[in-house]
């Protein structure tokens, strides 16, 4: 056999006939996948799988002990049956075989091992369908019972068994008979890692660790390896983000000083900027000065005053005659940002900036025309969806893109709209917080700015959650009061979860919250009907209560919008279209209907939207959800605390991996195996200082052949991501 190397395929190590099945099961090719292919977890000879409460219909695979075989013949056909139980001690499962006498043999009583199989309930008795097991004693060790050395024979019952995510074509014992076989054909295994970062990190080498983590002798075999690997994961990532970071911000960029044109702005502001925000606007007014393009995270809670600083940016760039583009996640937040963008500028900058909207649903004339104030230069400021990043789109000198709630938007399009300009600057921004951890790995090429401070004079907002079926006059109640609150001259929001009966829930665009929730009989709060019942009752006679949702045409939404928003329409019945950055400081109350469906982010984005002017917000959470459920517990939380960042560690808590750290945005290895960024938030920011560290000694990883490697791996990555 040629020397085999990580990236050798597997085909020539495994043969065909066993690597065909891993291809197609895993989409493992080579060697390197393989053998990053790891265990889910590790069983111990001796120590059985509890065979309690295994999912039904699910392929499992347990570690545990004949109990008795037994064989007859099949009464309507010809045949024989062999009947086994295997247990834990404790439960047991039963094994069927047809016309395998020889079954009988091998199945004899105490033999221990793994098997594996589809779970399947017959007459209340847990059977494995189609099972198929491996005896400990069957491979090289086995314990020649009396002959066998005391001390050999302790090794051989603290030896972990590794279980490997497996498939009914694939069970685990084949598997890591492969990982086997690809770990004794490698020659040799080139650790990108520097030798000295190893000793003193205590991990083990690339080739050492693949050797615990499939082939232990004992338990702190894999304990150490998975700790090597998962520190691996944590470093090439950080590695790969800071390298980009370093790479883009070398980049040469046209200098963007401030001038009149902010000062005109600053000097016709009603109020005074925060201290955060004042503390923010300076690292951006001087990286934007700078040759190079800046790129930032800014993290503030919502009403924080974020799209103020944003705006301010966009003023010191439009001084050179430079373009800002303002990229937002809907319609409405769009057509709501160049409203007060519009606003905020006053009639005289607005006629110097002339700022145009930009989305896929408006008339082609009027997109005709703004495009060409773009492409001329006569609009320096663009506020729109994602069709900003379309093709037809064109800048005449793109200076600075902002993009409002990063968190709905992928590295990869952060990366085609930078590209329309020649090296623009780049604010993100967030009402979202995100963990330092999350930050670190998901946005680990942005530096992160944070206001904490909220502007002066905010009353606060009451949070109360209202269980319907507990307390139902509450419930009852939450509507007199919302009509109080009208007829005082404020405004209320109402949220369902779904549009009309019967529809689909949480259709909206850009949509990313958890959908989950008790399951009821009645159908989900929806706007349509939340609209006729609240127009039914007495009390809202003679105020106008009107619908907003994200299939309405974008006109449509608008001018609904800006009456609400002008304080035409007293109550807004919507779906989480109104989420993220809608502002209208005279609405005081948030009503949310079955606000389990929510997920804690979400709620905390809608309450946002009131106690935003100068009366105190309340928000009420009601749900059907009953006490103790998951569902309940995650809107008492909300109901609790009004601190984002504490919210957003729970909301970590409840949530999947997936969700934070979509594939397009972790920018790195197309899954991570080991790391977690909810749980191993040390061990990331600790990469990533020593990646920083390698980075300044050696900027173009010319004495690290391996981990360049790596990064290029990572950046063509992203590159794909971004085209496709
Ligand atoms: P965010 O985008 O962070 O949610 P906004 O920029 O929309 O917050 O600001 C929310 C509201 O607060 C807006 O009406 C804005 O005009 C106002 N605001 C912003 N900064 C200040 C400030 N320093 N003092 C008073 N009001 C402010
Ligand atoms: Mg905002």
């Amino acid at each position: 056999m040629a020397n085999v190397t990580l990236d050798s395929l597997l085909t020539g190590v495994i043969g065909g006939r066993s690597a065909k099945p891993l291809e197609k099961a895993f989409g493992i090719t080579t060697v390197e996948e393989m053998l990053w292919h790891l265990p889910r977890r590790y069983s111990r000879r001796g120590e059985l799988t509890p065979l309690r409460g295994l999912p039904v219909g699910e392929q499992v695979t347990v570690v545990a002990q004949v109990l008795r075989a037994t064989s007859r013949q099949m009464q309507r056909r010809r045949g024989s049956i062999v009947e086994a139980q295997i247990t834990d001690g404790v439960g047991t499962l039963t094994l069927t075989f047809f016309n395998q006498p020889y079954r009988l043999k091998e199945l004899s009583k105490d033999r221990q091992g793994i098997f594996a199989g589809k779970v399947s309930e017959y007459r209340g008795a847990y059977q494995l369908q189609n099972p198929d097991y491996e005896f400990f004693d069957s491979d090289d060790e086995v314990p020649g019972a009396a002959q066998l050395e005391e001390a050999a024979a302790k090794a051989w019952a603290e030896k972990p068994v590794p279980i490997y995510p497996a498939t009914a074509q694939m069970p685990s014992w084949t598997i890591a008979r492969a990982a086997e076989m690809a770990l004794d054909a490698l020659t040799e295994v080139p650790d990108p890692l520097p030798g000295e970062l190893l000793r003193a990190e205590g991990l083990l080498s690339l080739g050492a660790a693949f050797e615990g983590v499939h082939r232990p002798r004992r338990d702190s075999d894999w304990r150490d390896a998975q700790h090597s690997l998962k520190f691996r994961e944590a470093f090439d990532l950080q590695l790969a983000l800071l390298h980009r970071r370093r790479q883009q911000s070398a980049e040469p960029s046209t200098p963007r000083p401030p001038g009149a044109l902010l000062e005109r702005f600053d000097s016709s502001l009603p109020f005074e900027l925060t201290g955060d925000q004042r503390q923010v606007g300076a690292v951006i007014a001087e990286e934007l000065a700078l040759p190079h393009p800046m790129h930032r995270l800014l993290q503030g809670e919502v009403g924080s005053g974020k799209t103020l600083v944003a705006l301010r940016a966009m003023l010191q760039v439009a001084e050179s005659g430079g373009q800002s583009a303002l990229l937002a996640p809907t319609e409405v937040l769009a057509s709501q940002h160049f409203r007060s963008v519009v606003e905020a500028l006053g009639p005289d900058l607005a006629a110097t900036l002339n700022p145009v909207l930009i989305t896929g649903r408006m008339p082609t004339a009027e997109r005709r025309r703004a495009l060409l104030s773009l492409a001329s230069g006569n609009s320096r400021i663009a506020v729109g969806t994602h069709a900003l990043m379309s093709e037809g789109v064109t800048f005449y000198d793109l200076g600075l893109t902002v993009i409002d709630e990063q968190h709905r938007f992928g590295v990869d399009q952060r990366e085609a709209l930078r590209q329309k300009g020649a090296q623009p600057h780049v604010l993100a921004m967030t009402a979202t917080p995100i963990p330092r951890t999350v930050a670190l790995t998901a946005f680990g090429d942005l530096e992160t700015l944070t206001i904490r401070e909220l502007p002066p004079g905010r009353l606060g907002i009451e949070t109360f959650v209202v269980p319907e079926l507990e307390m139902p006059r509450r419930a009852a109640r939450v509507w007199e009061r919302a009509a109080e609150d009208v007829a005082a001259g404020r405004q209320v929001y109402v949220v369902c979860p779904a549009i009309s009966g019967g529809a689909a829930p949480n259709v909206e665009e850009g949509e990313d919250a958890p959908v989950e929730g008790p399951e009821t009989k009645r159908p989900l709060a929806n706007v349509t009907d939340s609209v006729a019942q609240i127009r039914a009752m007495p009390q809202f006679a003679g105020f106008r209560v009107e619908a907003l949702s994200g299939d309405m045409p974008g006109p449509e939404k608008d001018r609904i919008m800006s009456e609400f928003a002008a304080g035409a329409i007293h109550v807004l019945v919507a779906t989480t279209v109104i989420e993220v950055g809608v502002n209208v400081p005279n609405a005081s109350m948030m009503i949310v209907r079955d606000a389990d469906r929510f997920g804690v982010s979400q709620l905390h984005q809608l309450r946002g939207r009131v106690g935003r002017g100068s009366h105190p917000g309340l928000c009420l959470l009601m749900s059907v959800a009953e006490q103790g459920t998951t569902a309940r517990e995650r809107i008492e939380a909300v109901a609790a605390t009004s601190d984002g960042f504490v919210l957003a560690e729970i909301d970590l808590e409840l949530r999947r991996e997936g969700d934070i750290l979509g594939t397009a945005q972790s920018g790195g290895r197309s899954t991570l195996k080991l790391l977690r960024v909810t749980h191993d938030g040390e061990l990331i920011a600790h990469a990533r200082e020593l990646a920083d560290a390698l980075l300044d000694e050696d900027p173009q990883l010319a004495g690290h052949p391996g981990l360049a490697a790596i990064i290029a791996r990572e950046e063509a990555h992203l590159e794909n991501l971004a085209k496709s």
